[in-house]
């Protein structure tokens, strides 16, 4: 199949990229870059997760901090935590694993992230900025959705991008980045009539969804790109929100799943964390 993007090897590229600047600032300002992440309670999907992102920080040379706190946490406990790492000159990037159990408020969270150390690019002042397309943290999936694009020189300017899916984490700022580049962008979301009709008029497909193979071969137009990045646990594994049987013969490219979209996530949590640390050196020299 070499109609394959492969986002293993492009995951691979970025955190070696980050490993280099993570030792050149070591060694030109004597500064070890760090990442936090705050895990609330004991969901087993989100301690799989924030154990790849310290065993991607490790591999790239970068210290990691693991806090964990219980299940019933307070929100006044949580934002206390949120403010002593946000204070600690050893990190520089943070994140704080979602969801969250449901007795806590994730925006007030989030917003509690100073916008100088927030790797996710999740804070109301980091979409902020993304949505007025002024420099700052990218939302590391649809970052590693538009890396991907460009790792394979998908033309973007002028390009007709479908993005499904309006959240916050993905659909959204992913529609703000394919814009940035001048994309022409449609979103569509559960509301959208004759949602066929809109996705077939798409040179790039980005699916968002969280629906398992939503998405046929009726739903694409040949030569399309289309980036799946929908993660489904079902009992024959782990699939996306496309049907990549039917719709991967049709695309110019695509992604599977895994090793699509998946592993680009962490390896642009990283990229966003090192920016960080030099941003910060910067502003102090
Ligand atoms: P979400 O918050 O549940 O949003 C899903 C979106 O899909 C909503 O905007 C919803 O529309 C829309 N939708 C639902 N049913 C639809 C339909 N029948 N037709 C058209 N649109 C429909 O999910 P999310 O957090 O964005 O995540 C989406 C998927 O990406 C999930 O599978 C998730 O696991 C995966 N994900 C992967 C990564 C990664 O690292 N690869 C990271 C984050 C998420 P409404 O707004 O109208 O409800």
């Amino acid at each position: 199949m070499d109609n394959l993007i492969d986002g293993r090897a492009v995951a691979a590229r970025v955190r070696a990229d980050v490993a280099a600047r993570v030792a050149a600032l070591a060694e030109r300002a004597g500064v070890t870059c760090g990442l936090a992440t705050i895990l609330v309670g004991d969901d087993p999907a989100s301690h799989v997760y924030v154990g790849n992102k310290h065993k991607a920080c490790q591999e790239a040379g970068m210290a990691s901090f693991d806090i964990h706190l219980p299940a019933d946490v307070s929100q006044e406990e949580l934002h206390a935590k949120i403010d002593e790492v946000c204070a600690d000159e050893r990190i520089h990037g943070m994140i704080v694993q979602l969801p969250l159990p449901a007795h806590l408020d994730e925006d007030a969270a989030l917003d509690r992230i100073v916008a100088d150390k927030d790797a996710d690019g999740l804070t109301v002042q980091s979409q902020g900025r993304l949505a007025t397309l002024r420099p700052g943290p990218r939302p590391a999936t649809p970052a590693g959705v538009m890396e991907l694009l460009r790792a394979y020189d998908v033309e973007l300017r002028g390009a007709n991008a479908v993005v499904i899916g309006r959240s916050e984490i993905v659909g959204k700022p992913q529609a703000h980045l394919l814009l940035e580049q001048n994309c022409t962008v449609t979103i569509c979301h559960s509301r959208t009539r004759d949602l066929p009709s809109i996705t077939r008029q798409a040179d790039i497909l980005v699916a968002a969804v969280g629906r398992p193979e939503m998405l046929t071969a009726e739903h694409v137009s040949d030569d399309a790109v289309v980036i799946d990045v929908g993660i489904n646990r079902l009992e024959k594994g782990l699939v996306g929100d496309v049907d990549f049987a039917s719709v991967q013969p049709k695309a110019r490219l695509i992604t599977p799943v895994p090793g699509g979209v998946g592993p680009m996530t962490i390896a642009m949590l990283l990229r966003n964390t090192v920016i960080a640390a030099n941003a910060r050196l910067s502003s102090a020299n």
